[in-house]
C-alpha cells in the first residue's frame, strides 16, 4: 500500500548552526529503488541534508525513518551497517594509497580476506578501473578517482547510495560515464540521493527531483515539472 515501498523519511528534519537554520523543518521520502536528484542554490542546504542523512550532524530538531525504524541518534557507521553509504562532496581516496588499497578499507567491513580478490576484481572491472588496480590515487584522472570512490562507498552494498556533486568538474565523457554507471547501479535496486548543479546530467538519470531553497522543500517533481517552473529560474538568478 501507500508508503510501503518507502525507504527514507524524515520528519520536521532542522539544522542550526548558531543563529542560522541551514534545514529547516523538513520532511521528505524517498521510494526503495528510486533516483532522486537534490539541486538548489548554493547554501541552500544541501550537504547538510546529506551530512544529517549519515550522522555527520546532529539534528537540532526532527526525525530520520530508514526502513521503517528511527535512526535519528545512530552514529554514522550504525547507518552504514543498516545500508546508507555516501560519497562526500570533498574526495576522499587515500592518495597515497594504490587503488587496490583503497578498496581494501571498505571491503575489509563486509567481505572475508578469501574474498577480497574476487570482490576486487569484480567492483573495478564495473567501475571500469581494473587496469589501475595498482596506480596511487593521486595519479588517477579526477573523473577515475570520483569511480574509485563510489566504488569504495557501493562495495558496502547499500540499498541508499547519498552523492554530493559526483561530476563536478568532469568533462563531458567523464561525466557520461559516471551517469551510465548511476542508472546501472539503480537498475539493481539501489536508492540514490544525488546532489547536482548540471541540469542535463540530472535530467539523464533522474526519476524525480527536489529543489531545496533556504533550507527548505521549494518543490518537487519530475525534471520537466521543475525546468518549466519559473519560480525555481527565480531562486537560482537570486544567488
Ligand atoms: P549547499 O550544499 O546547498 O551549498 P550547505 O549545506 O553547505 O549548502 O550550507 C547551508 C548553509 O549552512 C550555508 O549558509 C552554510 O554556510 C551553512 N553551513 C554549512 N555547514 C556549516 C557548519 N559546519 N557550520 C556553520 N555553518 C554551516
Ligand atoms: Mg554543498
Amino acid at each position: 500500500g501507500e508508503g510501503s515501498s518507502r525507504i527514507l523519511q524524515t520528519r520536521g528534519l532542522t539544522k542550526r548552526f548558531g543563529g542560522l537554520t541551514a534545514i529547516d523543518d523538513v520532511d521528505f521520502a524517498v521510494d526503495a529503488g528510486e533516483l532522486r536528484c537534490l539541486i538548489g542554490p548554493n547554501g541552500a542546504g544541501k550537504s547538510t541534508f546529506l551530512k544529517l542523512l549519515t550522522g555527520r550532524h546532529d539534528p537540532s530538531a526532527g526525525a530520520i525513518y530508514y526502513n521503517g525504524a528511527e535512526l535519528t541518534d545512530l552514529p554514522p557507521y550504525k547507518r552504514i551497517d543498516r545500508g546508507i553509504s555516501i560519497k562526500f562532496q570533498v574526495p576522499s581516496v587515500y592518495p597515497d594509497l594504490t587503488v587496490e588499497e583503497n578498496l581494501r578499507i571498505p571491503l575489509q567491513r563486509v567481505a572475508s580476506k578469501a574474498e577480497f580478490e574476487e570482490r576486487t576484481i569484480e567492483t573495478l572491472e564495473q567501475f571500469d578501473l581494473l587496469e589501475e588496480i595498482d596506480t596511487t590515487a593521486a595519479n588517477l584522472s579526477h573523473g577515475q578517482q570520483q569511480r574509485l570512490e563510489i566504488g569504495m562507498a557501493m562495495t558496502l552494498e547499500p540499498d541508499l547510495m547519498l552523492l554530493d556533486e559526483p561530476v563536478a568538474g568532469l568533462s563531458v565523457e567523464e561525466t557520461e560515464e559516471i551517469a551510465e554507471l548511476l542508472v546501472e547501479l539503480n537498475d539493481e535496486d539501489v536508492a540514490f540521493i544525488v546532489i547536482e548543479h548540471d541540469i542535463d546530467f540530472v535530467a539523464s538519470i533522474a526519476d524525480r527531483v527536489t529543489v531545496l531553497h533556504q533550507g527548505d522543500i521549494f518543490t518537487e517533481g519530475t525534471i520537466e515539472d521543475v525546468r518549466s517552473d519559473p519560480e525555481v529560474k527565480k531562486i537560482y538568478l537570486g544567488e
